[in-house]
């Protein structure tokens, strides 16, 4: 089975435009997204205007603001002090990388934890180390979601995640261990990483190697998430030798049409469940 993640991401955004118009009608609170982009980076362009793009079909209004590359890091935070404290702003979230000279974990903790729509900050990655998943990152909401939706239970199935970055492979592992899956993280220094895949029920790859995984390192009917994005002569491809491991996994996702846009409709989701707590003050 390929997983369409187009498909799923769709019915996500569609649940999300219904959840905004009733928001809009009851309570006359129009959801709205900030972004922040420093520099031209071609690839950050090109995920904030699918971002955009999902605000549009989502109908939550979407703000953007773009600094030189060059920014002092003082004017940056600036900016996301007053988006803080706009209360037409319910979600904030910086496109990254940031470049260099830019100290991205003190930029990501400016932002306020109830407008971390990425789920960065540091307070919802501990509550989400403690169970409480109020506002968890894009990505790994996503990849649980899917794996919910083919109808996966992920009760003490043993899931190996290869890559351990704070955006994708650790809060992924809490997720799962929430959900009382047997979890095993492998990174750069894991010795005889095709031991730990091998044992995988669920595989998810997370690190930014084209075909770093190939059918010798599965076993027969697992299923494969593939986070990664790498362009390779041009065109896109994950961190999965798709063609190679297909027939042997039972389920996987394609790249692209896979994790990507489901992750883009959890950051809808995100900005919604933002936009609904302001009620509650
Ligand atoms: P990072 O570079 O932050 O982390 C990569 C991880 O892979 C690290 O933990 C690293 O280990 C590990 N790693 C590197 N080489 C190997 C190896 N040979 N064997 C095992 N582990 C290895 O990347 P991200 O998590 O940010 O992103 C990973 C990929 O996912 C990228 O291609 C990115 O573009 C893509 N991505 C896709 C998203 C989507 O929505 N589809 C969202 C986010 C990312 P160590 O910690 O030891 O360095």
């Amino acid at each position: 089975m390929i997983i369409d993640g187009h498909k799923i991401a769709e019915e996500i955004q569609e649940e999300v435009a219904r959840g905004v118009k009733r928001l809009r009608e009851y309570y006359g609170v129009t959801p709205c997204l900030a972004t922040i982009l420093v520099g031209e980076d071609p690839a950050s362009k090109t995920y904030l205007s699918m971002k955009r793009r999902a605000c549009e079909r989502t109908t939550i209004h979407y703000e953007e603001y773009l600094f030189p590359e060059r920014v002092q890091q003082e004017e940056l935070i600036k900016l996301i002090q007053e988006l803080n404290n706009d209360l037409k702003i319910h979600g904030i979230l910086i496109q990254l990388p940031l470049p260099a000279h830019l100290d991205e974990d003190f930029v990501l903790e400016r932002v306020s934890p109830k407008k971390d729509v990425d789920g960065f900050h540091p307070l919802n990655l501990g509550n989400l180390l403690i169970g409480k998943e109020n506002m968890p990152p894009c990505t790994p909401s996503g990849i649980v979601f899917m794996l919910e939706k083919i109808g996966l239970n992920l009760k003490g199935i043993h899931v190996v995640v290869v890559g351990r970055s704070k955006i994708v492979g650790r809060p992924l592992a809490a997720m799962f261990l929430n959900r009382d899956a047997t979890v095993t993280i492998c990174h750069s220094k894991t010795k005889d990483l095709k031991r730990y895949t091998n044992q995988a029920d669920i595989l998810v790859v997370a690190v930014g190697r084209a075909k770093l995984i190939t059918k010798e390192m599965i076993k027969e009917g697992t299923v494969i998430i593939d986070v990664g994005m790498n362009r390779v002569e041009g065109k896109l491809c994950g961190d999965v030798d798709f063609e190679d491991v297909k027939e042997k996994a039972s389920a996987i996702t394609p790249v692209p049409r896979g994790v990507g846009p489901v992750t883009v409709a959890m950051l809808m989701k995100n900005t919604l469940i933002a936009a609904k707590s302001t009620l509650r003050g």
